[in-house]
């Protein structure tokens, strides 16, 4: 299953921050699109943020894999994981984790994924700034062909998706 493998980075390549980076890049400031959801405010259906701490928030992918397909971000600027500190690096995994079952509990998915790009080449659409993809998956669910093909298919709206993981989000 290699190529089901390559299918699925491939579509984590080609999400929303390859975009945002273009807004980014035409505004020539170095502006990074996640310092700018994580300066938005309280979360809402307009900005995305389905959750916000103090160290770190989870976002909807404006173009997601599938339906639900979330990004978990800390809110310091940092490239690597490794340049967490232990307060950030731990915080990041329990929103992590906390992604994950509001995930489940909201789609009843047949699996998740979960994981990071880490750097351009490794296909990070905004490296400076490290994020990890987590999205429900489902037996059988073929949303790579549209990636593939590279036509874009809005699996859900997005305001939908919003008020249903919000709803399912652990509490603290
Ligand atoms: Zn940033």
């Amino acid at each position: 299953m290699a190529g089901g493998l390559e299918q699925l980075w491939a579509g984590w390549r080609s999400d929303y921050v390859v975009s945002a980076t273009e807004e980014a890049r035409q505004g020539g400031d170095g502006a990074c699109v996640f310092c700018a959801i994580a300066a938005s405010g309280p979360p809402s259906p307009d900005n995305g943020v389905v959750w916000r701490g103090e160290l770190s928030l989870a976002v909807l992918n404006r173009y997601p894999y599938a339906s639900g397909h979330l990004l978990v971000l800390p809110v310091r600027h940092v490239g690597g994981l490794e340049d967490l500190d232990a307060a950030e690096s731990a915080d990041l995994w329990a929103s992590t984790l906390a992604a994950m079952a509001a995930l489940r509990a909201a789609y009843s998915p047949d699996g998740l994924n979960m994981g990071s790009n880490q750097g351009r080449a490794a296909g990070a659409g905004v490296p400076g700034h490290v994020h990890l993809h987590v999205l429900p998956r489902w037996a059988g669910d073929t949303n790579f062909m549209t990636t593939v093909l590279g036509v874009r298919v809005i699996p859900e709206d997005l305001r939908v998706a919003w008020q249903k993981i919000s709803a399912a989000w652990p509490d603290d």
